[in-house]
Protein backbone atom coordinates (compact mmCIF):
# COMPACT_ATOMS: atom_id res chain seq x y z
CA UNK A 1 0.00 0.00 0.00
CA UNK A 2 1.05 3.72 -0.66
CA UNK A 3 0.63 4.53 3.18
CA UNK A 4 3.06 6.08 5.34
CA UNK A 5 5.62 3.44 6.80
CA UNK A 6 6.07 3.40 10.98
CA UNK A 7 9.76 1.52 10.90
CA UNK A 8 10.47 0.04 14.84
CA UNK A 9 13.49 -1.03 15.83
CA UNK A 10 14.40 -2.90 18.92
CA UNK A 11 14.08 -6.11 21.32
CA UNK A 12 10.67 -8.54 21.41
CA UNK A 13 10.06 -10.80 24.17
CA UNK A 14 8.16 -13.62 25.80
CA UNK A 15 6.08 -12.31 28.55
CA UNK A 16 5.15 -15.17 31.47
CA UNK A 17 2.30 -13.47 32.91
CA UNK A 18 0.90 -15.42 36.60
CA UNK A 19 -2.90 -16.47 35.76
CA UNK A 20 -4.04 -14.23 39.04
CA UNK A 21 -3.28 -11.24 39.66
CA UNK A 22 -2.26 -9.79 43.56
CA UNK A 23 0.53 -12.25 44.03
CA UNK A 24 4.32 -12.60 43.84
CA UNK A 25 5.66 -14.44 41.53
CA UNK A 26 7.11 -17.09 43.90
CA UNK A 27 3.20 -17.49 45.07
CA UNK A 28 1.98 -17.80 41.04
CA UNK A 29 0.08 -20.77 40.56
CA UNK A 30 0.85 -20.55 36.81
CA UNK A 31 2.03 -18.72 33.74
CA UNK A 32 0.33 -17.65 30.12
CA UNK A 33 2.84 -16.54 27.79
CA UNK A 34 2.15 -13.35 25.92
CA UNK A 35 4.66 -12.00 23.09
CA UNK A 36 5.97 -8.17 24.24
CA UNK A 37 8.66 -5.77 24.58
CA UNK A 38 8.46 -2.44 24.27
CA UNK A 39 9.07 -1.93 20.79
CA UNK A 40 6.67 -4.55 19.56
CA UNK A 41 4.48 -3.58 22.22
CA UNK A 42 4.17 -0.15 19.67
CA UNK A 43 4.45 -1.91 16.60
CA UNK A 44 1.41 -3.99 17.04
CA UNK A 45 -0.65 -1.21 18.39
CA UNK A 46 0.09 1.10 15.52
CA UNK A 47 -0.68 -1.49 13.02
CA UNK A 48 -4.15 -2.61 14.87
CA UNK A 49 -5.06 1.17 14.57
CA UNK A 50 -4.19 0.75 10.42
CA UNK A 51 -0.65 1.78 10.57
CA UNK A 52 1.84 0.37 8.23
CA UNK A 53 3.96 -1.20 10.16
CA UNK A 54 7.61 -2.66 9.73
CA UNK A 55 9.89 -4.28 12.67
CA UNK A 56 13.68 -4.54 12.51
CA UNK A 57 15.54 -6.45 14.52
CA UNK A 58 17.14 -9.72 15.62
CA UNK A 59 15.87 -13.01 17.42
CA UNK A 60 17.19 -16.04 18.66
CA UNK A 61 16.66 -18.79 16.05
CA UNK A 62 14.71 -20.54 18.75
CA UNK A 63 10.72 -21.42 19.44
CA UNK A 64 10.30 -18.30 21.36
CA UNK A 65 11.71 -16.53 18.17
CA UNK A 66 9.77 -17.81 15.61
CA UNK A 67 6.56 -17.42 17.79
CA UNK A 68 7.26 -13.82 18.03
CA UNK A 69 7.66 -13.29 14.30
CA UNK A 70 4.82 -15.06 13.40
CA UNK A 71 2.81 -13.59 16.12
CA UNK A 72 3.76 -10.01 14.51
CA UNK A 73 3.34 -10.98 11.08
CA UNK A 74 -0.78 -12.26 12.25
CA UNK A 75 -0.72 -8.58 13.71
CA UNK A 76 -0.23 -7.42 10.36
CA UNK A 77 3.12 -6.03 11.12
CA UNK A 78 5.69 -6.64 8.34
CA UNK A 79 8.58 -9.08 9.73
CA UNK A 80 10.94 -8.06 6.11
CA UNK A 81 13.58 -6.67 8.93
CA UNK A 82 14.05 -9.49 10.92
CA UNK A 83 16.76 -11.86 11.98
CA UNK A 84 17.11 -15.17 13.23
CA UNK A 85 20.08 -16.00 15.36
CA UNK A 86 21.49 -19.51 16.20
CA UNK A 87 23.60 -17.74 18.46
CA UNK A 88 20.98 -15.47 20.12
CA UNK A 89 18.64 -16.35 22.78
CA UNK A 90 14.90 -14.80 23.07
CA UNK A 91 14.68 -12.83 25.85
CA UNK A 92 11.86 -14.27 28.61
CA UNK A 93 10.51 -11.62 30.86
CA UNK A 94 8.28 -13.03 34.01
CA UNK A 95 5.47 -10.07 34.81
CA UNK A 96 3.96 -10.02 38.03
CA UNK A 97 0.53 -8.12 38.80
CA UNK A 98 0.29 -6.47 42.22
CA UNK A 99 -3.11 -6.71 43.87
CA UNK A 100 -3.01 -2.45 42.44
CA UNK A 101 -2.45 -3.12 39.12
CA UNK A 102 1.17 -2.09 38.98
CA UNK A 103 3.72 -4.46 37.55
CA UNK A 104 6.94 -6.13 38.47
CA UNK A 105 9.28 -7.73 36.29
CA UNK A 106 12.13 -10.65 36.61
CA UNK A 107 13.69 -11.04 32.80
CA UNK A 108 15.78 -13.75 31.80
CA UNK A 109 18.16 -11.52 29.11
CA UNK A 110 21.36 -11.24 28.42
CA UNK A 111 21.65 -7.99 26.17
CA UNK A 112 24.56 -8.98 24.70
CA UNK A 113 23.58 -12.37 23.97
CA UNK A 114 20.33 -11.24 23.21
CA UNK A 115 19.94 -8.24 21.04
CA UNK A 116 23.11 -9.52 18.75
CA UNK A 117 22.11 -7.07 15.72
CA UNK A 118 24.80 -5.61 14.27
CA UNK A 119 25.22 -1.83 12.03
CA UNK A 120 25.69 -3.78 9.17
CA UNK A 121 22.83 -6.30 9.06
CA UNK A 122 20.56 -3.25 8.96
CA UNK A 123 18.13 -3.56 6.06
CA UNK A 124 18.53 -0.11 4.93
CA UNK A 125 15.55 -0.07 2.44
CA UNK A 126 12.82 -0.42 4.63
CA UNK A 127 14.86 2.06 6.38
CA UNK A 128 15.00 4.67 4.12
CA UNK A 129 11.22 4.24 3.29
CA UNK A 130 10.11 5.32 7.02
CA UNK A 131 8.17 8.42 7.43
CA UNK A 132 8.89 7.38 11.59
CA UNK A 133 11.36 5.30 13.31
CA UNK A 134 10.80 4.42 16.82
CA UNK A 135 13.24 3.04 19.56
CA UNK A 136 14.26 2.69 22.40
CA UNK A 137 13.87 0.05 25.00
CA UNK A 138 16.93 -2.08 26.24
CA UNK A 139 18.42 -2.91 22.48
CA UNK A 140 19.85 1.19 22.39
CA UNK A 141 21.68 0.79 25.49
CA UNK A 142 23.83 -2.46 24.88
CA UNK A 143 26.44 -3.38 21.93
CA UNK A 144 26.09 -4.29 19.56
CA UNK A 145 22.85 -3.32 19.39
CA UNK A 146 23.19 0.40 20.60
CA UNK A 147 25.36 0.81 17.15
CA UNK A 148 22.85 -0.67 14.61
CA UNK A 149 20.56 1.51 16.55
CA UNK A 150 22.58 4.93 15.68
CA UNK A 151 23.29 4.10 12.66
CA UNK A 152 19.40 3.05 11.68
CA UNK A 153 18.62 6.70 13.29
CA UNK A 154 21.09 8.15 11.06
CA UNK A 155 19.94 6.33 7.73
CA UNK A 156 16.44 7.10 8.32
CA UNK A 157 16.85 10.90 10.04
CA UNK A 158 18.92 11.53 6.51
CA UNK A 159 15.88 10.25 4.09
CA UNK A 160 13.00 12.29 6.23
CA UNK A 161 11.88 10.37 8.91
CA UNK A 162 11.08 11.70 12.23
CA UNK A 163 12.74 9.85 14.96
CA UNK A 164 10.54 8.55 18.00
CA UNK A 165 12.60 7.85 21.62
CA UNK A 166 10.85 6.12 24.14
CA UNK A 167 13.38 5.41 27.01
CA UNK A 168 11.68 2.24 28.33
CA UNK A 169 13.67 2.34 31.26
CA UNK A 170 14.01 -0.68 33.34
CA UNK A 171 16.16 -0.56 35.71
CA UNK A 172 16.28 -3.76 37.15
CA UNK A 173 18.75 -4.95 34.17
CA UNK A 174 21.06 -2.21 34.87
CA UNK A 175 24.38 -2.50 36.71
CA UNK A 176 24.04 0.86 37.74
CA UNK A 177 21.21 4.32 37.52
CA UNK A 178 24.49 6.27 36.60
CA UNK A 179 25.28 3.86 32.99
CA UNK A 180 21.23 4.24 32.24
CA UNK A 181 20.72 7.70 32.85
CA UNK A 182 23.45 8.58 30.69
CA UNK A 183 22.91 6.34 28.11
CA UNK A 184 19.53 7.30 27.85
CA UNK A 185 20.74 11.17 27.85
CA UNK A 186 23.44 10.32 25.41
CA UNK A 187 21.14 10.18 22.60
CA UNK A 188 18.74 12.61 23.66
CA UNK A 189 19.20 15.39 21.16
CA UNK A 190 18.60 12.98 18.22
CA UNK A 191 14.99 12.59 18.39
CA UNK A 192 11.98 14.78 17.05
CA UNK A 193 9.67 12.85 19.47
CA UNK A 194 10.03 11.65 22.89
CA UNK A 195 7.95 10.07 25.28
CA UNK A 196 8.67 9.46 28.95
CA UNK A 197 6.66 8.09 31.70
CA UNK A 198 6.45 9.96 35.37
CA UNK A 199 9.14 7.73 36.87
CA UNK A 200 11.46 8.20 34.23
CA UNK A 201 10.97 12.21 34.28
CA UNK A 202 11.95 11.76 37.94
CA UNK A 203 14.70 9.66 37.18
CA UNK A 204 16.24 11.34 34.64
CA UNK A 205 16.11 14.89 36.34
CA UNK A 206 16.85 13.85 39.92
CA UNK A 207 13.43 15.61 40.64
CA UNK A 208 10.27 14.00 42.38
CA UNK A 209 8.68 17.31 41.36
CA UNK A 210 6.60 16.19 38.57
CA UNK A 211 5.42 20.10 37.05
CA UNK A 212 6.39 21.55 33.86
CA UNK A 213 9.68 22.93 35.47
CA UNK A 214 10.95 19.74 35.84
CA UNK A 215 10.14 18.61 32.56
CA UNK A 216 11.26 21.74 31.02
CA UNK A 217 14.76 20.30 32.39
CA UNK A 218 14.85 17.95 29.48
CA UNK A 219 13.77 20.45 26.36
CA UNK A 220 16.32 20.55 23.57
CA UNK A 221 16.42 22.96 20.90
CA UNK A 222 16.02 19.83 17.87
CA UNK A 223 13.00 18.46 19.99
CA UNK A 224 9.78 18.88 18.63
CA UNK A 225 7.26 17.51 20.75
CA UNK A 226 8.16 15.69 24.48
CA UNK A 227 5.30 14.05 25.84
CA UNK A 228 5.29 12.96 29.81
CA UNK A 229 2.83 10.41 30.47
CA UNK A 230 1.04 10.18 34.08
CA UNK A 231 -0.55 6.71 34.25
CA UNK A 232 -4.44 7.54 35.21
CA UNK A 233 -3.98 11.17 35.48
CA UNK A 234 -3.36 11.46 31.70
CA UNK A 235 -0.52 12.91 29.93
CA UNK A 236 1.05 16.02 29.45
CA UNK A 237 2.63 17.75 26.34
CA UNK A 238 5.57 20.27 25.67
CA UNK A 239 6.03 21.51 22.06
CA UNK A 240 8.64 25.21 21.31
CA UNK A 241 4.49 26.93 20.87
CA UNK A 242 2.25 25.20 23.37
CA UNK A 243 2.37 22.72 26.34
CA UNK A 244 -1.10 21.37 28.71
CA UNK A 245 -2.38 18.22 29.25
CA UNK A 246 -4.72 15.78 28.39
CA UNK A 247 -7.22 13.40 30.70
CA UNK A 248 -7.48 9.99 30.39
CA UNK A 249 -10.85 7.95 30.80
CA UNK A 250 -11.84 6.01 33.79
CA UNK A 251 -11.28 2.45 32.94
CA UNK A 252 -10.88 -1.16 35.78
CA UNK A 253 -7.47 -1.70 35.52
CA UNK A 254 -6.16 -4.98 35.93
CA UNK A 255 -2.55 -5.23 34.20
CA UNK A 256 -0.53 -1.73 33.26
CA UNK A 257 1.99 -3.67 31.05
CA UNK A 258 2.00 -1.72 27.92
CA UNK A 259 -0.04 1.25 28.55
CA UNK A 260 2.45 3.51 27.45
CA UNK A 261 4.23 1.53 24.19
CA UNK A 262 -0.04 1.03 23.29
CA UNK A 263 -0.14 5.17 23.90
CA UNK A 264 2.86 5.60 21.24
CA UNK A 265 1.33 3.66 18.99
CA UNK A 266 -1.61 5.17 19.02
CA UNK A 267 -0.08 8.51 18.72
CA UNK A 268 2.18 7.72 16.00
CA UNK A 269 -0.69 5.70 13.74
CA UNK A 270 -2.19 9.58 13.54
CA UNK A 271 1.04 11.90 13.51
CA UNK A 272 2.63 9.49 10.26
CA UNK A 273 -0.43 10.42 8.45
CA UNK A 274 -0.71 13.90 9.41
CA UNK A 275 2.35 15.27 10.58
CA UNK A 276 1.00 18.97 10.98
CA UNK A 277 -0.86 17.37 14.46
CA UNK A 278 2.87 18.17 15.93
CA UNK A 279 2.12 22.27 14.67
CA UNK A 280 -1.26 22.37 15.71
CA UNK A 281 -2.21 22.53 19.60
CA UNK A 282 -5.79 21.52 18.90
CA UNK A 283 -5.37 18.71 16.77
CA UNK A 284 -2.60 17.29 18.93
CA UNK A 285 -5.30 17.31 21.93
CA UNK A 286 -7.29 15.44 19.99
CA UNK A 287 -4.55 12.66 18.96
CA UNK A 288 -3.82 12.24 22.94
CA UNK A 289 -7.00 12.11 24.00
CA UNK A 290 -7.34 9.24 21.32
CA UNK A 291 -3.73 7.52 22.71
CA UNK A 292 -4.61 8.12 26.01
CA UNK A 293 -8.01 6.23 25.21
CA UNK A 294 -5.91 3.47 23.57
CA UNK A 295 -3.14 3.58 26.71
CA UNK A 296 -6.55 3.03 29.12
CA UNK A 297 -8.00 0.36 27.09
CA UNK A 298 -4.75 -1.47 27.05
CA UNK A 299 -4.35 -2.07 31.30
CA UNK A 300 -8.33 -3.29 30.91
CA UNK A 301 -6.97 -6.60 30.07
CA UNK A 302 -4.24 -8.88 31.07
CA UNK A 303 -0.69 -8.51 28.60
CA UNK A 304 0.00 -6.14 26.65
CA UNK A 305 -0.46 -6.89 22.71
CA UNK A 306 -3.66 -9.02 23.86
CA UNK A 307 -4.79 -5.81 25.42
CA UNK A 308 -4.24 -3.70 22.61
CA UNK A 309 -7.75 -1.84 21.24
CA UNK A 310 -9.07 -1.19 18.01
CA UNK A 311 -10.11 2.29 16.72
CA UNK A 312 -13.91 1.20 17.15
CA UNK A 313 -13.20 0.24 20.83
CA UNK A 314 -11.00 3.79 21.16
CA UNK A 315 -13.60 5.75 19.78
CA UNK A 316 -16.61 3.91 21.92
CA UNK A 317 -14.59 4.32 25.34
CA UNK A 318 -14.46 8.36 24.09
CA UNK A 319 -17.85 8.77 22.94
CA UNK A 320 -18.81 6.96 26.05
P1 LIG B 1 4.02 3.59 31.02
O1 LIG B 1 3.46 2.24 30.61
O2 LIG B 1 5.08 4.10 30.11
O3 LIG B 1 4.35 3.69 32.48
P2 LIG B 1 1.52 4.94 31.62
O4 LIG B 1 1.23 3.87 32.62
O5 LIG B 1 1.63 6.33 32.12
O6 LIG B 1 2.81 4.61 30.76
O7 LIG B 1 0.36 4.83 30.53
C1 LIG B 1 0.35 5.50 29.30
C2 LIG B 1 -0.97 6.19 29.10
O8 LIG B 1 -2.04 5.23 29.18
C3 LIG B 1 -1.26 7.24 30.17
O9 LIG B 1 -0.74 8.48 29.76
C4 LIG B 1 -2.79 7.22 30.21
O10 LIG B 1 -3.34 8.05 29.24
C5 LIG B 1 -3.15 5.77 29.90
N1 LIG B 1 -3.32 5.02 31.16
C6 LIG B 1 -2.39 4.27 31.81
N2 LIG B 1 -2.89 3.76 32.96
C7 LIG B 1 -4.18 4.18 33.05
C8 LIG B 1 -5.24 3.99 33.98
N3 LIG B 1 -5.08 3.26 35.09
N4 LIG B 1 -6.44 4.59 33.72
C9 LIG B 1 -6.63 5.32 32.62
N5 LIG B 1 -5.67 5.55 31.70
C10 LIG B 1 -4.45 4.99 31.89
Amino acid sequence: SDKALIVTLGEMVVDFIPTVSGVSLAEAPGFVKAPGGGPANMAVAASRLGGKVSFIGKLGDDTFGHMLADMLEQNGVSGDGILFDPEARTALSFVSLRADGEREFVIYCDPEKDLRLKPEELNLDILRSARVLHYGSVSLMMQPCRSAHLKAMEVAKESGALLSYDPNLRLSIWPSPEEARERILSVWDKADIIKISNDELEFLTGSDKIDDETAMKLWHPNLTLLLVTLGAKGSRYYTKKFHGEVDTFHVKSVDTTGAGDSFVGALLSKIVQDPTILENESKLREVLKFANACGAITTTKRGAIPALPTEAEILALING
